[in-house]
C-alpha cells in the first residue's frame, strides 16, 4: 500500500506549489479532459457494452452526453465562479468592504459506484479540477475494465501529482480513507456512506455524499396516464433499474391502476420487444450476486407483470409486482434493479404518509396535473430532488444541485455546485486604515472615546 501514500504526498506537495489555482491552469485541464473523453468515446462505449451491457444510445445519453454538458457549461462559466465576490458590508464595519474567495480544498478523493462508472467519476473530478484542487479517483472494482480504462484515460493526459487513479476494492478504499485528505466526495450506498462519514469524522474533513434509498413515484388520477406510464417504465428501467434515482416503487390512484398498467405494459414492450432479456436495449445486472439477490425478490412476490430471469447472464426481466406488504424483504431495502412494487391510494395524503414512512428519499416523482395536489405534495415531503410529470431528467441538468437530503445524501453537485462542493467560502473584511471608529473598543463611551 506505500504507493498509496506516495501519490498522497506527491499530490498534497504539487498542490502546495499553487499551480492547480490558476485560472488558466484549470481551464486548460477541463479542455484536455474533454479531448481525452472524445478520443476514447467508442472504447468507452464497448466497454460499458461488454462489462453492463449498456446500449450504445442509453451510454452516451446517460454517461457521455452528462460529461459534455458538465465539462462546456464549467468552461464557460469558470471565470464567473471563481471571481472573489464583494458582498454588502454592515454600517457597523464602517469604512471596510466585504469579499468572498473561493478557495481550493487541496487534496480531493473521490469515490465512485459501478452503475454510471463514467459519468459518477467525471463529473465530480470536473468540480475538482474547477475548485483548483488535486485529486485521487478510486472507482468501483465491480466494473473492473471501466475502472482500467479509466486510469488509462487520466494517465494519458494528467501527472499522478495532480490527478491520479487508484484501482480497487474495499481495502484500498479504506487505506485510502485513513489518509487526511482536504475534501472526500463519495458516491454510493447508504451503509458506505456511513462509513466514509466516519472516516472522516476522523481529521474532521468536510465531504459530500451521494447515496441512496427508496425514491417513490406518485401517480394521481388528474395524470396523463399514457405519458406517466412512458416515462416511468424508462425511469425505472433504463440501465435495468440500477440507477440511484430510480422511482423504486410506484404510489398509484386506485381508479387508474389498471390503466395504467395496461400502458406500462404497452411500453415495456415498446421500449424492449417481447422478450426483454434478449434485448439489446436492455442492460443487465452488475455481477451473479445482485442478481441472484432481485430474482429472490421476484419468488417472493405476486408477479403482475415480467417475473423471468436468468441468473448466469445477470438479466432480470422488467417486473411489476402488486399485494406488497412493507414487512417484505423488497421493501427493506433499495432495490436498484429492475422490479417495480406498486401501491394503491385512495386519498393523497394516504400516500405522503406512506412516502414518510421511509427515510427521506433521494428523489420523488410526482404524475399530476393538479396544481394543489403539485404544492401539496412539494410543501409536505421531503426529498433530495426529482420532477413533476417526469422521471430521471432533474440529474441531467447542469443548473440543477443535484443531492440527497438526510440519508439519501449530504451537499450538491453538478454545475456550479460543484464548483462549491469543491471549494471553501472564505470570507474576508478588508477594513480601511484611514480612520478607526471607537464604538467596539472598552474605553468608549457613547461612541466616543474617553482615554
Ligand atoms: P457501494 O457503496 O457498495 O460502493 C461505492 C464505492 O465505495 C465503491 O468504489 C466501493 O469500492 C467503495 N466501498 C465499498 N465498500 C466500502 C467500504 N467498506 N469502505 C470503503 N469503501 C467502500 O455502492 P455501489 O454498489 O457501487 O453503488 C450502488 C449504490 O450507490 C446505490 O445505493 C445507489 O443508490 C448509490 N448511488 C448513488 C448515486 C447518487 O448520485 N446519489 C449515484 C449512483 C449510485
Amino acid at each position: 500500500m506505500e504507493f498509496v501514500n506516495e501519490i498522497f504526498l506527491k499530490q498534497k506537495a504539487f498542490f502546495n506549489n499553487g499551480k492547480t489555482k490558476e485560472y488558466h491552469y484549470r481551464i486548460e485541464n477541463l479542455k484536455k479532459l474533454k479531448a481525452i473523453i472524445k478520443k476514447y468515446e467508442d472504447e468507452i462505449l464497448d466497454t460499458l457494452n461488454t462489462e453492463l451491457r449498456k446500449p450504445h444510445s442509453e451510454s452516451y445519453q446517460t454517461e457521455l452526453g452528462v460529461t459534455y454538458e458538465e465539462i462546456n457549461i464549467t468552461i464557460k462559466n469558470l471565470a464567473k465562479w471563481m471571481k472573489p465576490k464583494r458582498v454588502r458590508t454592515p454600517i457597523t464595519h464602517f469604512g471596510a468592504s466585504s469579499t468572498i474567495y473561493s478557495d481550493p480544498y487541496g487534496v480531493s478523493l473521490i469515490i465512485a459506484p459501478w452503475n454510471y462508472p463514467i459519468q459518477l467519476s467525471f463529473a465530480p473530478l470536473i468540480g475538482a479540477i474547477a475548485g483548483g484542487n488535486c485529486a485521487i479517483l478510486k472507482p468501483s472494482e465491480l466494473t473492473p475494465n471501466i475502472s482500467s480504462l479509466l486510469k488509462k484515460i487520466i494517465n494519458e493526459v494528467f501527472e499522478e501529482d495532480y490527478i491520479a487513479v487508484i484501482e480497487g476494492g474495499v481495502e484500498i478504499s479504506t487505506e485510502l480513507l485513513q489518509k487526511r485528505f482536504d475534501n472526500i466526495f463519495f458516491t454510493g450506498s447508504v451503509p458506505v456512506g456511513k462509513i466514509v462519514m466516519e472516516a472522516a469524522a476522523k481529521h474532521l474533513t468536510p465531504l459530500t455524499l451521494e447515496l441512496g434509498g427508496k425514491s417513490p413515484a406518485i401517480v394521481d388520477q388528474t395524470a396523463n396516464i399514457d405519458l406517466a406510464a412512458k416515462r416511468i417504465v424508462w425511469g425505472k428501467f433504463t440501465n435495468a433499474g440500477q440507477t440511484c434515482i430510480a422511482p423504486d416503487y410506484l404510489l398509484v390512484h386506485k381508479s387508474v391502476k389498471e390503466e395504467l398498467l395496461d400502458k406500462m405494459n404497452h411500453y415495456i414492450e415498446v421500449f424492449y420487444g417481447e422478450k426483454p432479456l434478449e434485448s439489446n436495449r436492455y442492460a443487465s445486472i452488475v455481477t451473479e450476486r445482485h442478481a441472484n439477490r432481485l430474482a429472490s425478490f421476484i419468488e417472493e412476490a405476486h408477479i403482475v407483470r415480467g417475473g423471468a430471469y436468468d441468473i448466469e447472464n445477470r438479466y432480470i426481466e422488467p417486473t411489476i409486482i402488486d399485494q406488497v406488504s412493507l414487512s417484505d424483504g423488497i421493501m427493506n431495502e433499495e432495490i436498484f434493479g429492475p422490479i417495480l412494487p406498486i401501491f394503491e391510494f385512495d386519498q393523497l395524503n394516504e400516500s405522503v404518509e406512506f412516502i414518510k414512512q421511509f427515510e427521506k428519499p433521494l428523489a420523488l416523482y410526482l404524475f399530476s396535473n393538479d396544481r394543489s395536489v403539485q404544492e401539496q405534495i412539494m410543501k409536505n415531503i421531503t426529498f433530495g430532488g426529482g420532477c413533476i410529470n417526469d422521471t430521471l431528467m432533474h440529474i441531467a441538468s447542469a443548473h440543477l444541485p443535484f443531492g440527497g437530503v438526510g440519508q439519501s445524501g449530504l451537499g450538491s453537485y453538478h454545475g456550479k455546485a460543484s464548483f462549491e462542493a469543491f471549494t471553501h467560502q472564505k470570507s474576508v473584511v478588508r477594513q480601511t486604515t484611514l480612520f478607526d471608529l471607537p464604538l467596539r473598543y472598552p474605553n468608549s463611551k457613547n461612541g466616543i472615546s474617553i482615554i
